[in-house]
């Protein structure tokens, strides 16, 4: 019947993506008989896609419970797949992904007047329900404000309604010729389709940033060159011992909580296969700050509408039994933020199969016949493809000018770098650590290897930056005000106390310096450098890298691939302003 109403399978004949909107969720039924359906079908495109609006979403249980009372034993196995990856409840994009990539889900989860403006997908047909069918007024003329800009192609868009009809093409546009400005989002979108032997990219920068595009590039088939100069690699992240991957939240959830939100989901979905000892939850609490900008945490979450699994409100007597370390005050606490070896988890990314390394210090990029010729410092091409991705930091500025590919007019033009240092206590002077990130000005990590990362310093306009007495000071006052123990402020005073005149310990209190590539507004730049074909960027990923890798990675990706887009348009449509 859903197949029928569909005009399927006459509808996926010989194409290489299907993507369908289906106006209202509901159980996810659809989406089991579609996906059942498409695994028996010889004639099934390469990948399907189902992109679903919901209002809310049930917990899992309810939605196993539901599921299988209605579906076949045959697919309860496909249920339980659902199930397993179930998103919480939050607004926003949830990607959802089966079959190794060829099948996905994107919901889109808000009240209708938010989710379908925001929906970044170029879809085939589209699937009503009852209720958004007989709508009128203003949910009507929302549709059909929505339907051209959302149709792959809108004379061959597919209406399936709910009572059975079928319409053909939707009506022209009603967009008026602001709204129809060239946006780079829709430019994402609308990708030539690529095939499979022209599936090649140059990622240039092994950092965190190039390492999340190369692996959800490789897990879509491609194959991957990673370029970076070896001793500079490993200045990046050499001694960066740990880092915290944690979402943020702000009273009217703007597009900064939003994009951490997204960021973080993307990557505990993308990164679950990575090892326990590179990657582990272990939770965040934010601590309400004492002194400078003071906000009011508990206010902070009233308005929004978010589960406790996510964030919630903890006393300070509960933070500290979170934390197993007395605490002076309550704060925010993110259960299922993570600590990182940033390192072990690039290594683990680019061994992905389809990604190969070369150790190359790259000058420009330039395109002939069609292909981008990836050249360095003696003038020689080190490689070439239709697709390059600028993944190299504050780099990626220098790369594009001697490409001459930078407008000075862009986001990138107006980069500019901030370096910081972690310093690494051994745990005995912390009585063994934390056992989550405790943060708010600064932040102390659970012990690794023996030692808390406490971070961290910015540097503003450095040329060099290495660690420093200077930097160990200020990082062990953020520890003392985090955890409420002045006396570690005084660890390294001058020559006085034992740690200082301890050389030994002195320098292994010396952790990690680095450096943060930094645009206005602290938002990334991730997507084609405007009127190119196959130039991108990722880049601009401040003190958030982690929480924006493997999103970027899945934005690029998925876009080269003709995926509907894991992230809201208006969010898009400000990160991809490269
Ligand atoms: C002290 C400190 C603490 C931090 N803590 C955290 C944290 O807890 N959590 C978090 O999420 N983030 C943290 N960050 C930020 C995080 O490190 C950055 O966001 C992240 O490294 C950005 O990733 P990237 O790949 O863009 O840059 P990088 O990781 O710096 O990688 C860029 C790569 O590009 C290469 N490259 C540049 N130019 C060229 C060229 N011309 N040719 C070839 N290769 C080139 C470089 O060699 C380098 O390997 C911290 C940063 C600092 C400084």
């Amino acid at each position: 019947m859903l197949f029928a109403r569909l005009g399927l399978p006459h509808n996926w004949r010989a194409r290489a993506q299907y993507t369908l909107l289906e106006s209202e969720f509901g159980e996810g039924l659809s989406f089991i008989r579609l996906w059942e359906r498409w695994r028996q079908e010889p004639t099934r495109p390469v990948r399907l896609h189902f992109v679903a609006l919901s209002p809310s979403l049930v917990e899992a249980p309810v939605l196993r419970a539901r599921l299988r009372a209605q579906t076949p034993p045959e697919v309860h196995d496909l249920v339980e797949q659902l199930v397993r990856q179930w998103p919480l409840n939050m607004p926003g994009t949830h990607r959802l992904d089966f079959e190794e990539l060829d099948v996905t889900l994107t919901l889109a989860v808000g009240p209708v007047e938010r989710t379908l403006p925001s929906l970044a997908a170029a879809v085939d047909a589209v699937l009503f329900s009852d209720h958004v069918e007989n709508a009128q007024g203003p949910l009507a003329s929302l549709w059909q404000k929505s339907l051209p800009r959302l149709a792959r192609d809108p004379a061959r868009l597919w209406l399936a309604l709910a009572d059975g009809q079928i319409v053909q093409g939707c009506q022209p546009s009603t967009l008026s010729s602001a709204e129809h400005t060239y946006s780079v989002t829709e430019h994402m979108l609308r990708q030539p389709e690529i095939e499979k032997e022209q599936r090649h990219a140059v990622v240039v920068g092994a950092g965190i940033a190039g390492a999340g595009v190369a692996h959800a590039l490789a897990l879509r088939g491609w194959r991957v060159q990673v370029l970076d100069v070896a001793h500079r690699r490993s200045q990046a992240h050499g001694g960066h011992l740990a880092a915290a991957l944690t979402p943020m939240v702000t009273r009217d959830d703007d597009i900064r909580a939003r994009l951490s939100r997204a960021g973080s989901l993307r990557a505990q979905a993308r990164w679950s296969h990575v090892s326990q000892e590179v990657l582990w939850r272990c939770g965040a609490l934010q601590l309400e700050r004492v002194s400078g900008r003071i906000v009011d945490l508990a206010g902070v979450l009233e308005g929004l509408t978010l589960p406790e699994q996510w964030v919630r409100y903890v006393s300070c007597a509960q933070a500290s039994d979170i934390a197993g370390l007395p605490l002076n005050r309550g704060g925010l606490y993110f259960p299922s933020a993570a600590c990182i070896r940033p390192e072990r988890l690039i290594e683990a990314l680019l061994q992905t199969p389809g990604i190969e390394c070369a150790d190359v210090q790259v000058e420009r990029v330039e395109k002939v016949n069609g292909q981008w010729q990836v050249v360095d410092v003696l003038g020689e091409v080190r490689a070439q493809a239709p697709q390059v991705i600028l993944a190299s930091a504050f780099g990626t500025q220098a790369l594009l000018q001697q490409s001459e590919r930078l407008n000075q007019d862009a986001r990138i033009a107006a980069m500019h770098q901030l370096g910081g240092e972690i310093t690494l206590l051994p745990q005995q002077l912390l009585a063994g650590g934390p056992r989550c990130i405790v943060s708010g000005d600064g932040y102390v990590l659970p012990s690794l290897d023996g030692l808390c990362a406490v971070g961290s310093s910015y540097v503003h306009g450095a040329q060099q930056i290495e660690t420093s007495r200077e930097g160990v000071r200020g990082n062990l006052s953020r520890a003392a005000g985090l955890l409420g123990r002045p006396e570690l402020s005084e660890l390294f005073n001058n020559g006085e106390s034992h740690i200082a005149s301890n050389q030994a310990c002195a320098q292994a209190l010396m952790g990690w310096a680095g450096w943060r590539a930094v645009l206005p507004g602290r938002l990334p730049a991730i997507g084609p450098i405007a009127h190119t074909e196959g130039l991108w960027v990722a880049t601009g990923f401040a003190s958030r890298g982690l929480t924006w890798s493997s999103l970027a990675g899945d934005l690029i990706a998925g876009a080269l691939s003709g995926e509907p887009l894991a992230l809201e348009r208006d969010i898009m449509d400000k990160i991809s302003q490269t």
